[in-house]
């Protein structure tokens, strides 16, 4: 089916979905092989080969993130972070320099700080809501500009169009992590940027049960070349994850109707307690941000951050009383968690100069009935 014509919920459900051609079976089939026969040397039947080059489960897939990000071509990789580095070593090599988020998620900065820093790519962190600062901060080597909109965990909203024009520029690319805003809250590349990247386990897998990525660029020969990557290094979503990815892309547009919604009314329940120093949620009229995630967003998602009045200690506090919140990292699952970045998610970035404030509680806002979550947080704030 042509994508053109369809909308977003559609696509979900169908682009890469045929009915299986050898029986008909509605959901795309878990292919649990690693080889495939050949009809005589070099006879392969579908291009498929060996199951690191390509899996039809996988394919399912990709051709299901292209169509929904409106990209050219997709990859599925065995997690978020083996998709970051992949593109980051298609793209960049060594004397090279990128920008990204002075708040980028932990595990980003520590790739770039550990890994590709040793591999000689230079980086600096910038506030990339400050477009001024973005442009003063590149550098005749900057190849890349490394953006997340929201942010992990202060929820900022960066401006993607203006990135893109700033980098395009500059002869540079802009990548973008939409894990926190999935494709149907935001679609990059049709603002501009040339590759989008997922944690495939947050919204999209949706449900807690998988690690996967995924990259999806605007240009076909910029795909070609990460699949000679990802062939080459074998970081590749396997047929059963790649499965769950796509079952749970099939409830996306539901399910974030619904995060956003309870998030909203989260963040309204925060903004008024007396125990809240600052709420962080671009849903929020006072948010710096709030104008500009209405223009490139379609709604504000389901990531909330407050700062207590009561420092670490009430944050540590807040996080061990909740209950119908599980204390846990990651997010983007049907049910709510709460997290203290300082000590969980950010610990990677501790001393670095992206390191967060201890008194910061980050909630990812599930689909339980709201009154729930609501109450639950209010026990938890005494
Ligand atoms: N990008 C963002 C914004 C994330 O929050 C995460 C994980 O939390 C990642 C990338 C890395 O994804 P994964 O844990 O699937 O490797």
């Amino acid at each position: 089916m042509s994508n053109d014509a369809f909308g977003f919920d559609t696509l979900a459900i169908h682009a890469g979905q045929d009915p299986d051609p050898a029986t008909g079976a509605v959901v795309p089939p878990i292919y649990a092989t690693s080889t495939y026969k050949q009809d005589g040397v070099g006879g392969l039947r579908g291009g498929y080969e060996y199951s690191r080059s390509a899996n039809p489960t996988r394919s399912a897939l990709e051709s299901c993130l292209a169509a929904l990000e409106g990209g050219a071509a997709a990859l599925a990789f065995a997690s978020g972070l083996a998709a970051e580095d992949c593109l980051l070593r298609t793209i960049c090599r060594p004397g090279d320099h990128v920008l990204i988020p002075d708040d980028a998620y932990g595990g980003t900065y520590r790739l770039f700080a550990q890994v590709l820093a040793g591999w000689g790519v230079d980086f600096t962190p910038v506030h990339l809501t400050d477009l001024a600062a973005v442009g003063g901060a590149l550098r005749p080597n900057t190849r890349l500009i490394w953006c997340e909109t929201p942010t992990n965990p202060f929820l900022r909203i960066a401006d993607v169009a203006g990135l893109a024009s700033i980098a395009h520029e500059a002869s540079a690319l802009l990548a973008v992590d939409n894990t926190f805003a999935s494709p149907y809250l935001q679609q990059p590349l049709l603002l501009g940027a040339d590759a989008v990247v997922h944690s495939t386990t947050k919204y999209l897998g949706g449900h807690s049960d998988v690690i996967g990525g995924a990259v999806v660029v605007a240009d076909a020969s910029l795909g070609a070349r990460l699949a000679v990557l990802q062939n080459s290094t074998g970081g590749v979503a396997g047929p059963f994850d790649s499965w769950l990815v796509l079952r749970g892309i099939r409830t996306l547009g539901v399910r974030m109707d619904r995060h956003c919604a309870n998030a909203e009314r989260v963040a309204a329940l925060l903004d008024s307690h007396p125990a809240v120093r600052e709420v962080l949620y671009p849903g929020l009229p006072g948010h710096a941000g709030h104008e500009l995630a209405g223009k490139q967003m379609r709604g504000y998602g389901g990531m909330v951050s407050f700062r207590l009045h009561g420092g670490e200690a009430a944050a540590l506090d807040v996080c061990n009383r909740a209950q119908v919140f599980t204390l846990a990292e990651s997010l983007g699952g049907v049910e709510s968690l709460i997290e203290h970045p300082g000590r969980m998610t950010h610990a990677s970035v501790v001393g670095s100069p992206l390191e967060v404030p201890g008194d910061l509680v980050r909630l990812s806002v599930g689909i339980e009935a709201v009154e729930d979550l609501l109450a639950d947080l209010v026990q938890a704030l005494r």
